[in-house]
């Protein structure tokens, strides 16, 4: 299957899909619930601060795209009781879920490994991996009620090749990579395809504390980086599971 460089979606183009968008109410996670939203899905805002789900709901109603619904949850405290009761309640709203999209990431403080402590590196492993995987775990029989469904991780560049003082930040991203080819590997013969978007350098608050000195004018938009997730939600991804993309190829 040939993976495009760049997608133009049509409009209309994720129509009736339901769509779980974690770390909705800011930063990449924001623009891509309210893209979704543009493309006529049916978008399900997770995040921890309430009063930003709040205002990206209100954005997606004032804009006249279908009517979100949202789900405050912390990641970082969430059971597996939590991730099971979200999928019931999905299950009675919806009938099925077509796309998520794991997007909500921790970054930690960059430190040299010697200084690695032991609180923050479960705290990034919770919300960065365990998370996920139980929330995939969770949701795969909702998943399963969609004809083609579609999950999408969120890496990194250094969850592909470490980098000195990323420490547990860039573990958590290997260890998201491993997570994707394992369940796309599993699900090989299924219709429900797994694959990880590598964002690149994007101007929001996660990259701004990573390199406070940077001329954040310089960067992409959370906006450019919309072509890779609306094709990996869309129909035209079809086919296309196991792999880990880039959302600005070089
Ligand atoms: P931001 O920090 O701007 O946004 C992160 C989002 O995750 C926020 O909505 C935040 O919610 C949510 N979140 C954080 N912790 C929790 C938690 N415990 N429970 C629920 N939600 C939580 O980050 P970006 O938009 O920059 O990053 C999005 C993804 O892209 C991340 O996975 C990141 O690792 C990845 N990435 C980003 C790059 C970049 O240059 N920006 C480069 C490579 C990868 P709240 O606002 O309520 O805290």
């Amino acid at each position: 299957m040939q993976i495009p460089q760049h997608y133009s979606a049509v409009p209309g183009v994720l129509q009736d899909k339901v769509i779980l968008v974690t770390g909705a109410g800011d930063g990449i996670g924001r623009t891509a619930a309210m893209t979704f939203a543009q493309y006529g899905a049916t978008v399900i805002l997770l995040g921890k601060t309430t009063n930003k789900l709040t205002a990206v709901y209100d954005e997606i109603v004032a804009a006249g795209y279908p009517e979100p619904a949202i789900v405050p949850l912390d990641l970082k405290g969430a059971t597996k009781k939590h991730y099971q009761d979200m999928a019931a309640t999905i299950q009675a709203e919806f009938g099925r879920l077509d796309g998520l999209l794991h997007n909500a990431g921790l970054l930690g403080v960059l430190t040299p490994f010697e200084h690695i402590d032991l609180p923050t590196w479960q705290d990034i492993m919770q919300v960065n991996v365990t998370a996920p995987m139980l929330m995939t775990q969770a949701l795969l029989p909702v998943l399963k009620q969609s004809a083609h469904p579609s999950v999408v991780f969120t890496s990194s560049g250094v969850g592909r090749k470490g980098r000195a003082f990323w420490g547990p930040y860039a573990v958590s991203k290997f260890a998201t990579e491993g997570l994707m080819q394992i369940l796309a590997d599993e699900l090989d013969q299924t219709s429900l395809r797994v694959n990880c978007i590598n964002p690149g350098a994007t101007r929001t608050s996660m990259r701004a504390k990573a390199y406070p000195g940077e001329d954040a004018q310089k960067l992409k938009t959370p906006a450019d980086l919309m072509w890779l997730y609306l094709y990996l939600m869309s129909d035209d991804s079809i086919g296309v599971t196991g792999q880990s993309l880039d959302a600005q190829p070089k």
